[in-house]
């Protein structure tokens, strides 16, 4: 199992969830940073108008991820450790899938993911992300990961706007329902 950030009913918690293997033609990925799209936002909030049509879904698909493994069969551009990035689409056995918007793929915003290998772009070194933070008295402090410190800052960016009467997209129930 690994962590995640899931979109559920229109509330953005940690949890844990399955590993994601991947299949022929597929890359495993250790996910370093990722942004928080609108498309994000709008997700959650029609999740949270419409519960029952929208499953939970891990979020994430504007990304940098470590090369971890490949699935069988798969040509192997990029040695394990490589920083890569990719368009957030993915060839699953269900159909072509939008990593990161889709209960069958899981985006970024987790410890890993699966990309396709075909897809992949390298990221050179010296974009390296944010150092981690190693002590700190933040509530956020037991993530070591960064992907779920954007979640931190949306929440602060939120918690700003939101009483200067901002009408744009970000849900109001989701700065208060991350935890
Ligand atoms: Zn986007």
């Amino acid at each position: 199992m690994m962590r995640g950030a899931v979109a559920r009913a229109g509330v953005v918690c940690v949890e844990e969830v399955d590993d994601p293997v991947p299949a022929s033609g597929q890359v495993l990925v250790a996910p370093v940073a990722c942004g928080i799209c609108g498309s994000d936002l709008h997700l959650v909030e029609a999740q949270a108008a419409a519960p029952d049509l929208i499953p939970p879904i891990v979020l994430g698909h504007e990304f940098v991820a470590e090369v971890l493994d490949y699935g069988h069969g798969t040509e192997r551009r990029f040695a394990p450790g490589t920083l890569v990035t990719s368009v957030p689409y993915l060839d699953s056995s269900t159909g072509p899938q939008l990593i990161g918007l889709s209960p069958v793929t899981p985006g970024a915003l987790a410890e890993r993911t699966v990309l396709q290998a075909s897809r992949l772009l390298p990221v050179r070194r010296t974009l390296t992300p944010r150092p981690r933070q190693s002590q700190s008295r933040s509530p956020w402090a037991f993530m070591p990961w960064e992907p779920l410190r954007c979640i931190q800052a949306m929440c602060r960016w939120w918690s700003v706007v939101a009483p200067l009467g901002c009408q744009s997209s970000p849900p109001s129930e989701l700065a208060g329902a991350v935890r």
